[in-house]
């Protein structure tokens, strides 16, 4: 079953959300959640949805990033990004334990702010620990694009989204960064930006 994608400005969108016990987790109507959870981010598609996002204030999220979505990146730009295929998996509860600040940036998009991307700065690489979707301990090095998968998703359950974190000069619609920014590296774009508006436009 596909489930309706909150959009920004929904306020369970910006509430922390609430933990899982390990018998919550077990219970037939999580288990039927991240069902329907997998079906809507596949739908969408999207490479990541957490549970605020579709309305439930559970610290829950779906991820999965398959290779049929990299099609439409050349094998430098997937490279750039350390971005490979994750399989599909469930966190509950994630904590951030350490992470790798070393900043990357890139364009992002979120479900939840449909129509638009924005450069993001993300940390290269996170580790978390989280209960799976059968309440066992993992713990996990999430390194390139899915350790930004993973801060995303984490940032849900918090009650933050990109837009929070972005430049906001970059903030841009879908069709506009096709049209402007299409292989043209974030890096790039920053300094172009940065020399039009100097410090006006919230680059730094
Ligand atoms: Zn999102």
């Amino acid at each position: 079953m596909r489930l309706q994608i909150a959009q920004i400005g929904e306020q369970v969108l910006r509430a922390p959300a609430n933990e899982l016990s390990r018998q919550d987790i077990l219970s037939p109507k999580t288990q039927e959640l991240i069902e329907h959870m997998r079906d809507t981010m596949r739908n969408a598609p999207g490479v990541g949805l957490a549970a605020p996002q579709v309305g439930v204030p559970l610290q829950l999220a779906v991820i999965e990033d398959r290779e049929e979505y990299h099609k439409k990146f050349t094998p430098a730009q997937l490279s750039e990004r350390q971005r490979q295929p994750i399989p599909f998996h469930v966190i509950v509860n994630p904590r951030i334990v350490s992470a790798d600040n070393t900043g990357l940036e890139f364009f992002e998009g979120c479900l939840s702010v449909a129509g638009y991307s924005a450069i993001v700065p993300r940390a290269r690489a996170v580790t978390v620990e989280y209960l799976n979707e059968h309440a066992e301990n993992k713990r996990v090095e999430a390194v390139g694009w899915y350790a930004r998968i993973m801060q995303h998703e984490i940032d849900h359950l918090a009650g933050v989204l990109y837009v929070d974190r972005m430049r906001p000069c970059t903030l841009t619609t879908l069709e506009n960064l096709e049209r402007y920014w299409k292989d043209v590296p974030a890096s790039d774009v920053l300094a172009k930006l940065k020399s039009r508006l100097g410090n006006r436009g919230g680059y730094v």
